[in-house]
């Protein structure tokens, strides 16, 4: 199996490019942004518990987010590998993958982190709000928690993976067909 951790800040184009990943490989796309937005648009009671923290741009605590992962995970017949995007977030989030992948007989193939700086990051989210309806992006404010917490909480899972060899950056400036060549070379580079 091919599973590849898709990493990096929000507004970093983990969505864009996972869409590009999933198409020449195969791969299931697991996004928990995308789950979790599909709770709260269907008013569930995991819904309900995230829009609590995600309309303040903070992470949902750990036990859930990792509960509904795996559920996703699970759910999968004889799947070609993942694209995880969003996921993981926090270091005991990274645990829990390796855990439930070495169950399953695979594990991380390889995380890439794409690269970019803070105020790219700014402009792009400012701009991502006009068309996707989010008001996490919407508000300047929000998008610095965002930026924030990703410093905080998100940047270390890098060193998680780095320990296992298994950390690989990618330059995310430049036009989009650009930086998909460049995740292409990385996985066609590992294999
Ligand atoms: P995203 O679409 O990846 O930017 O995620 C949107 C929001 O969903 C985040 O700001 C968090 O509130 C929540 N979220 C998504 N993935 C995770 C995760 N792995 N751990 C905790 N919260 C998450």
């Amino acid at each position: 199996m091919l599973n590849i951790v898709l990493f990096g800040p929000p507004g970093a184009g983990k969505g864009t490019q996972s869409e590009r990943l999933i198409e020449k490989y195969g791969l299931v796309h697991l996004s928990t942004g995308d789950l979790f937005r599909f709770h709260l648009k269907h008013e569930t009671e995991l819904g309900k518990l995230a829009k609590s923290y995600m309309d303040r741009g903070h992470l949902v605590p750990d036990e859930v987010t990792i509960n509904m992962l795996k559920s996703a995970v699970l759910e999968q017949k004889e799947p070609k590998g993942f694209i995880f995007d969003g996921f993981p977030r926090t270091n005991p989030q990274a645990g829990a993958l390796d855990q439930l992948l070495s169950k399953l007989n695979t594990q991380i193939t390889l995380m890439l982190g794409l690269e970019v700086e803070e105020e790219e990051l700014k402009t792009r989210l400012t701009q991502r709000a006009l068309s996707s309806g989010r008001s996490d992006d919407a508000d300047p404010e929000i998008i610095a928690n965002r930026i924030a917490v990703y410093h905080r909480e998100t940047a270390p899972v890098k060193e998680f993976y780095a320990a296992q060899n298994k950390y690989v950056a990618i330059n995310g400036i430049g036009t989009i067909d650009s930086i998909t060549e460049r995740l292409f070379a990385a996985i066609e580079h590992h294999q």
